[in-house]
């Protein structure tokens, strides 16, 4: 049968176990799945042929870009029959309309590829996230990511106008618009964003630009307390809203695990604190407005007596070190072993309740779990994560994982928020989710899900069960 997808169309199969084993675990390690193959295609249309060739032989299709997912939903489940559609060899920036400020992008492009090129361009394309260096815009927009800009310019699904998307069927769908303004219909575009390739495959998508700031400055505060962070936030976004571009939380624990496990980071503060905040200004005139600005709003909170300490990054250099302590956090609970994470959002202004609540429910329930509380602050999205205790068995810390997630979203549930804020549903949280769904909720996007893709063939058992 296999022979058969390699005649049908131009690109790389893989088929062999080796060359397969990369693709059908995830990033984390937690998902190992199996694929009858890996097709890399060369364009959109050989994509379209994949896809047709998958219809007709009823295969399922994983849709794959960087293999970045927190939440298991870009790998093969361990059975069935299945391919993984990498979208890796569609990595081209098709256009940049500068007048328009906007560009045209393959699905397969490296997030920091469209950086880079909208900056080469002169221009600014604000979505930014820890696996930016890896993760590919088709992906960005099938998770609706998040990451660190998102205060200011919304997350991915914001920063897209237009889509090109290969069908269920294998037919492309041309939504490659560049307009701010189109009501001619149903919006298909919204459909396939966040539906974590469970709808159709995205080939290309059209990326709204900004205008290069002429200045980023980032500083490091110590905060005593989360009331402390999330008024210190209440003040800065009072006074200088426009200036803001970033505001990220972190416990000590989590500085502490970056110290230890990612090597060439240091504390940029003397004494220890239990929290810090990452803020981030950018400023369309200089650096020295910028820099002005961003000491105006430190000098109030050091007044009020919100900050204990801070510094304020006087080099690009120093900046990235300062943000590789807020991003390197996941990878370092990695290497600190067994984790038990949590991707939540509650309204903003119930961040530092939740947190109070929730540590206490989490830490009542099991004594010795230790905190890895992190997260877009600004959004209020945190990443209410858990490290096994120390020298504990994993098997028995994991043994406790179903209660200490019940607990969590027990509590997320009474604050009106979600249990998935930018990582997606995937394996994950596909069943918890849909147990919380009302059932009008269920069967419209049982609805959506059928008329899209009516044989089940694409991504099947990710988001919805
Ligand atoms: P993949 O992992 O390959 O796939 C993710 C999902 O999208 C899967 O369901 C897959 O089937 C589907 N998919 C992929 N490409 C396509 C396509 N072309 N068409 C249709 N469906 C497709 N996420 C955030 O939102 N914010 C963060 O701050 C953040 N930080 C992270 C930090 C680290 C260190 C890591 C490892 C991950 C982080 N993530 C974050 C999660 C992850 O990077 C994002 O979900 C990212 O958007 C996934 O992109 P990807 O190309 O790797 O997609």
């Amino acid at each position: 049968m296999i022979s058969s997808l390699r005649d049908s169309f131009s690109g790389k199969l893989l088929t062999d176990d080796t060359d397969v084993a990369p693709f059908v675990i995830d990033w984390r390690k937690t998902w190992r799945g199996t694929a009858l193959a890996v097709a890399i295609p060369d364009s959109v249309e050989d994509v379209a042929k994949v896809v047709r060739w998958c219809a007709a032989n009823n295969v399922a299709i994983v849709p794959q870009g960087g293999n970045t997912s927190q939440s298991g939903g870009s790998v093969p489940r361990d059975r069935g029959c299945n391919i993984v559609l990498s979208l890796t060899r569609l990595n081209h920036i098709r256009s940049i309309d500068p007048a328009n400020n906007t560009m045209t992008v393959d699905a397969g492009c490296v997030l920091q590829q469209v950086q880079e090129a909208a900056d080469t361009a002169g221009r600014y394309f604000p979505l930014s996230l820890g696996a930016e260096g890896s993760c590919t815009i088709g992906g960005n927009l099938a998770t609706n990511a998040g990451g660190t800009a998102v205060l200011r310019y919304g997350n991915a699904r914001d920063l897209c106008l237009g889509l090109e998307v290969v069908t269920a069927s294998g037919e492309v769908w041309d939504g490659l618009k560049a307009l701010r303004k189109d009501n001619a219909g149903y919006d298909l575009r919204d459909l396939f964003i966040a539906s974590e390739g469970t709808l159709g495959v995205i080939t290309g998508a059209v990326l709204k630009l900004f205008p290069k700031p002429a200045a980023r400055l980032t500083a490091f505060i110590a905060v005593e307390s989360c009331d402390d962070a999330m008024a210190l936030f209440a003040q800065v976004t009072a006074t200088h809203q426009t200036a803001l571009t970033g505001f990220e939380l972190m416990s000590r624990f989590c500085m502490d695990l970056v110290l230890e496990h990612i090597p060439g980071t240091r504390d940029p503060l003397g004494a220890r604190s239990p929290w810090y905040v990452l803020i981030e200004f950018t400023d369309f005139q200089s650096e020295d407005s910028a820099r002005q600005a961003l000491e105006t709003a430190l000098a109030t909170a050091l007044d009020a007596d919100l900050i204990q300490d801070g510094v304020i990054a006087s080099s690009l250099d120093q900046a990235r070190a300062l943000w590789g302590l807020r991003e390197n956090i996941s990878s370092a609970q990695g290497a600190e072993g067994a984790a038990i994470k949590h991707d939540i959002a509650v309204p903003v202004s119930n961040v530092a309740s939740f947190i109070e609540n929730a540590l206490a429910a989490v830490t009542h329930a099991c004594p010795d779990i230790r905190p890895v509380i992190f997260g877009h602050l600004g959004d209020g999205n945190l990443h209410f994560n858990f490290s096994s205790p120390k020298g504990a068995d994993q098997a028995q810390f994991f043994a406790e994982q179903d209660r200490i997630n019940r607990t969590v979203h027990d509590l997320v549930r009474t604050y009106h928020g979600t249990i998935s804020a930018e990582h997606g549903l995937g394996v994950l949280r596909r069943d918890e989710a849909d147990m919380f769904r009302s059932p009008v909720e269920k069967r419209l996007m049982t609805s959506i899900k059928t008329a899209l893709d009516p044989q089940g063939i694409m991504n099947p058992e990710k988001m919805m069960p």
